[in-house]
Parts: C-alpha cells; structure tokens; sequence
C-alpha cells in the first residue's frame, strides 16, 4: 500500500480537550426540502418531537418552542441548503414518554441507520472506527470522557443485536485521553477490545484501514453513528447535542462546545467568545473541511470542529508540474487529470499543492 503521511502540527493552532456548554440558543435550524409537508402543531413543538421525514431520515426538534419559517444557509460542503427554524421558548418541555424496549428507539430514532446496521449483522466482530483523522479535531475526547461508560453499553448492545461475537474500536495509539477514558469501563465488557493504529493521514477512512489492517470489506460504524445510536438506546430519545472542537491561531481560547443540534454556529460563537470579529471559519478542518460565512453555518451532528485562522484559501498559481499531488494520494487518483474514481476527500492534494491548487471546490485543474 501506498506510504501514509504524517501531519506536522502547527504550533499556532491550539486545541484543547476543555469542555464548555452552550446549550440555550433562541433559534435552531433543521435542513429541510420545499416538498416537505409539516403536519405539526406550529404553536407548540415538544422537544424531541418529530418534524418530518427527509431523505430517509426523520429530524427531530433538539428544544421546544414554536416555528419560525424557512431560511436559506448552506451546509458543512458549501451547498447552499434551506432550513426550518424554530423559536426556542427554553421551557425544555418534552412530549409523554411512552415505555418502549430498546429495539424500538433504535429503530424509530435511528431509521437512517437501519441500511446501515443491516450490512453489519451476523459478522464475527463488529468494528467501530473511533479514529479521527484531523489534527486539530478533538471533539471525540468530549465525546468519550462524558459518555464512556454508556458507549461500551451501546456496543455491547449492538454485539448481541446484530448476533457479532466481539467489538473492536479502531483508535489512533496516541489518543490517550480517550483510551484512559474507555480503559476505565473496559473490564466490565470482556467481548469489546481496543486496536491501536499509528497517527498516520488518512488511516480513518474505511478504505484506507482496511488495506492498512488487512482486513477485507472491512465496514464500521462511525463516532457520529454512535452518538446517534446511544441517545436512542440508552437515553431512548433523538440525537439532539454534539461536541465541536473550536480552536485556530486567531482563537485566544480553544475548546470543545457541547452544543444543541440545529444552533447557529455564529450565536455559539457570540456566546462563548474565542476571540473577537470571527467572519469566516474552516467547517471540519483545513483537509477535509470547507471555508465558509460564519453567518451561514448551522451545527449538524455532521459538524466537529470550527477552526479560525489568518489561512484562507490562497489565490491559486499555475501548476508547476511537480507530481505531489499524484505522490500524496492514498488512492491512486490523479486529480490534475480529474481521475478521481477513487477519491476519499481527504483533501491532501489541495493541502500540499504548491501553486494553492483547490481541487476541494473542481472536478479537474485544466
Ligand atoms: S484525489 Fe486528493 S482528495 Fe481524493 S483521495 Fe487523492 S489526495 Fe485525497
Ligand atoms: S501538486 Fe499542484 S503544482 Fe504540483 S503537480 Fe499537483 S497540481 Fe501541479
């Protein structure tokens, strides 16, 4: 396989495993589509009620309140995306809770998830990929020290749900913070183990760790299924709050918000104040991620980091044909050709071309 690469840090960009709460925002935002039809009471949403059903996902509302109307943002990649909004009337009030077995809110909360789920059923192991790839991303840590305990119930859980014999969690050897964090509860759950890969860019793609680790069709369930999955299994509800990592050279103080899905990241951001006259934010990294209006951004459970920095994207300069691009790629694409059949997004070619080359945002150079 091809030599994986190791991201040198800057120094400037701090990040840092501190979490901070911003829990009450006035609005909250859900993606929806103009051939969505509410049935819903508009004066009076329950938290956790349902809206709607799109895209074979069903979208619940994280606060009660009322609605508000339609508004266009954009999404983590830039599309531009039309959102319900809803008042929050921070009264938390939620509707009846009906006693159902865990099967049932898996299968009503989860639904997305179900295709999923079904792919993995009756293997031996069951692998849940627990690696984040960004260097600057640590909401993962958030993640795991606060529900650690309950995330292992999850997976035992679905080791006996989907008839798998063991769980393994992939993890990066050098997070150590979320190794001491499940370490603590591993004892308890003698069929779940951990598998340590190195802090190599991109081993937490599922391709890449499969050609790493030699294990063919090698399928997992991700941190964000996880999420998902545990708010329905164990707190029988929707998934209705996410950790995003805020950090960048331009941030005083960095950190990890555990904030309400469908917040505006720029009310988030009034709110904890990293830093002053924040106007653009890198979504989800300088790899992967997009640079977008802070105004537009709204949080998804898509979202784990908001990074700030003096580095926008760069005016690009003619190609020098220096083959880095074609030399990074894990996967063998050629993207200055547009060959991309089997391109993971990872963002490397942009992030190493010279000449400041966006191949995120175009199909081809020429
Ligand atoms: S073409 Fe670029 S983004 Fe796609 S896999 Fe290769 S390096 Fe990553
Ligand atoms: S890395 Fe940039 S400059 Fe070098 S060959 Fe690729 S596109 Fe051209």
């Amino acid at each position: 396989m091809k030599k994986l690469i190791s991201i040198k840090r800057d120094k400037l960009i701090k990040v840092s495993s501190y979490v901070k709460k911003f829990t009450l925002p006035t609005k909250v935002y859900f993606p929806i589509d103009k051939s969505v039809k509410l049935n819903i009471n508009a004066k009076k949403i329950k938290k956790g009620q349902k809206l709607y059903d799109l895209h074979n996902a069903s979208y619940y509302s994280s606060v009660s309140g009322e609605l508000s109307g339609l508004i266009w943002k954009k999404d983590e990649t830039n599309n531009p995306t039309l959102y319900l909004s809803i008042i929050n009337d921070f009264k938390e009030e939620k509707g009846k809770l009906i006693n159902h077995n865990a099967n049932y809110y898996l299968t009503t909360f989860c639904s997305f998830l179900l295709p999923t789920l079904e792919i993995l059923k009756n293997q031996k192991i069951l692998y849940f990929n627990a690696i984040k790839d960004d260097p600057y991303d640590v909401s993962v840590v958030a993640y795991f020290k606060e529900n650690a305990e309950s995330l292992l119930e999850t997976l035992d859980f679905l080791r006996n749900y989907l008839h798998s014999k063991e769980v393994h969690i992939f993890l990066k050897e050098n997070a150590t913070e979320c190794i001491e964090a499940l370490s603590k509860f591993l004892g308890m759950y003698p069929f779940i183990s951990l598998v340590f890969v190195p802090d190599l860019y991109p081993i937490g793609d599922d391709s890449v760790l499969e050609e790493y680790l030699k294990i063919p069709n090698l399928k997992t369930l991700k941190i964000v299924d996880l999420m998902y999955l545990q708010a329905a299994i164990i707190n029988n509800e929707p998934l209705e709050e996410t950790y995003v990592t805020i950090s960048g050279d331009l941030v005083d103080e960095p950190c990890i918000v555990k904030v309400k899905i469908g917040t505006l990241a720029q009310e988030l951001i009034n709110e904890i104040k990293p830093c002053q006259n924040l106007s653009k934010v890198w979504v989800n990294g300088f790899f992967k991620g997009h640079l977008l209006d802070l105004d537009e951004v709204v949080i998804t459970a898509q979202i784990s980091s908001l990074i700030f920095s003096k580095e926008e994207t760069k005016k690009e300069n003619p190609c020098i044909s220096c083959g880095k691009c074609l030399e990074c790629c894990p996967k063998n694409c050629n993207p200055i050709k547009g060959e991309r059949q089997n391109c993971i997004s990872c963002g490397l070619c942009t992030y190493i071309c010279p000449s400041h080359i966006n191949f995120k945002e175009r199909n081809t150079y020429e």
